[in-house]
């Protein structure tokens, strides 16, 4: 659309003024594939900054609003125009900056909100700017309020000591306490998400029902907690301690490098108590720094290279390892997908899983994302949460994900979806079940649009015949017991 010539005028009395409304912008936005738009709230700022200049309108089949808009932090402006029809919605927006193209930057969006602003004002005319380097400064010019002024000898002096706190803050420490407390006892899930959004949109408060609906009705992690009651003990019983001492026969290993993981069931299951409690606490790394991790199983049995010292390194990590932006989405996303499970499945209940050890063969260890308890069929079922993140991005479902390849582990015979048999997962899972004495896991995966669970179960000749035997040579061979 061009830009018409002549007949530009300040009068707003044409304006479909009726017609326009914050769902005018709001609908603009949603017109566009990238929900990551930030033009919308970035222009929103430059609106109040009061950046917008020189505002016309021209009146024709469509009206056409035009005005200079400035930057953010610089001199330069930018010229604006946007055609809105006669039903108030806007068609199209036009801007010289270098995000323009789209015609959905931040200075659209500015000027759009200004618009808004005016019909809010109902004015008759779109007033003549006054430049904000024009007007007096409104920073610095002291408040207004009335203080009570109190006498030299009444005020109280409180001497500072750094280690003795004082009542007052004593009583802050004990209030935000029970802030705390008070918190923790509402249970902020997507349904009461809903709930916020649709009062927010009863009250005028877009902007913040916006946020909500584009975060998915997503609540953070804390709430985790408040569907955990159910405990459960882990592991569920002592496992391959005859397959594992015979292998050390074999082999030859030292009693006192077998001494060194050794652990009795109760304390085995103590620890994955406590560190289920305290995820990534200093026990939480110390216990599994001297065992063999099931999310290393699969480099550790498919290892046809020589083993170097790198790998080495890799598989007996000693600390917490940098977690790229994939990994702390997929983290943050695991509350949403328990949830989402759950509210499928209203049987079903969620129990939280710290360091798992099998006393059986200790030198190996498994962090599950959980167990799920069935309350129909009274089951117990390991859970592993897989969050594809680049579909989520893309706002795949699990099947498009898989035809645009941003899924790698999956594959599909034309009417099932199966997990790799040779991928990594299979085998972090098939050492997570060996390891807690479960037989079944509840692999589910998430793009957020779909979700799909597979059940993966124990492969018992596999685990005695093959994997077991690898894992511990591997272990005596390359663990350093000198540290
Ligand atoms: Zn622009």
């Amino acid at each position: 659309m061009e830009c018409p010539v002549g007949n530009w005028t300040k009068n707003f009395l044409p304006f479909p003024s009726s017609a326009f409304s914050e769902f005018s912008i709001t609908s603009y936005k949603r017109g566009h594939d990238d929900n990551r738009l930030k033009g919308f709230t970035h222009g929103y700022r430059l609106f109040k900054s009061n950046k917008v200049m020189k505002v016309l309108l021209h009146y024709g089949d469509e009206v056409v609003v035009k005005a200079v808009v400035q930057a953010s932090f610089k001199v330069a402006t930018y010229n604006v125009a946007i055609f809105i029809n006669s039903q108030g919605e806007v068609l199209q927006g036009n801007c010289n900056c270098i995000g323009g193209i789209q015609g959905r930057c931040k200075h659209v969006f500015a000027l759009l909100w200004y618009i808004l602003d005016c019909v809010h004002q109902e004015l008759s005319h779109v007033v003549e700017d006054v430049a904000c380097t024009s007007v007096p400064r409104t920073w610095g010019r002291g408040s207004n309020k009335t203080r009570n002024l109190s006498m030299f000898d009444q005020l109280k002096f409180i001497k500072h000591e750094p280690n003795k706190h004082n009542k007052s803050t004593l009583k802050i420490i004990e209030k935000r306490n029970n802030l705390k407390d008070c918190y923790g006892s509402i249970e902020i899930n997507s349904d009461f998400l809903r709930k916020c959004h649709n009062n927010c949109v009863n009250s005028g408060l877009n902007m913040l029902a916006e946020s909500i609906e584009a975060n998915g009705f997503r609540a953070s992690t804390h709430y985790l907690s408040s569907f955990t009651a159910v405990t459960y003990s882990l592991p569920t019983e002592e496992l391959w301690g005859e397959e594992y001492s015979n292998l050390c026969k074999n082999y030859g290993i030292e009693e006192g490098k077998q001494e060194f993981c050794k652990i009795s069931l109760s304390l085995a299951r103590k620890l994955q108590n406590e560190t289920c409690l305290q995820s990534h606490s200093q026990l939480w790394f110390s216990e599994r720094s001297k065992r063999l991790t099931a999310s290393k199983f699969y480099a550790v049995i498919s290892r046809q290279a020589p083993v170097t010292e790198q790998f080495i390194n890799t598989v007996f990590t000693k600390t917490a390892t940098f977690q790229s932006r994939e990994m702390n989405i997929g983290l943050r996303n695991e509350a949403e997908v328990i949830r989402k499970l759950i509210d499928r499945n209203p049987n079903f209940k969620y129990i939280k899983c710290g360091v798992c050890v099998n006393p059986g063969i200790p030198i190996l260890a498994a962090s599950p994302d959980g167990v799920i308890y069935n309350e129909l069929t009274n089951t117990y079922n390991l859970l592993e949460i897989k969050t594809l993140v680049k579909a989520m991005e893309h706002n795949c479902t699990i099947q498009e994900a898989m035809e645009r390849k941003l899924c790698d582990f999956l594959v599909n015979d034309g009417e099932n979806i199966f997990l790799k048999k040779n991928h990594k997962y299979y085998m972090q899972v098939q050492g997570q079940l060996a390891i807690t004495g479960l037989r079944y896991c509840l692999f589910v995966v998430d793009s957020g649009k779909d979700m799909i669970t597979l059940n993966i179960e124990l492969d018992v000749n596999k685990w005695k015949s093959e994997w077991l035997q690898k894992l511990v040579l591997f272990y005596f061979t390359n663990f350093n017991f000198n540290i």
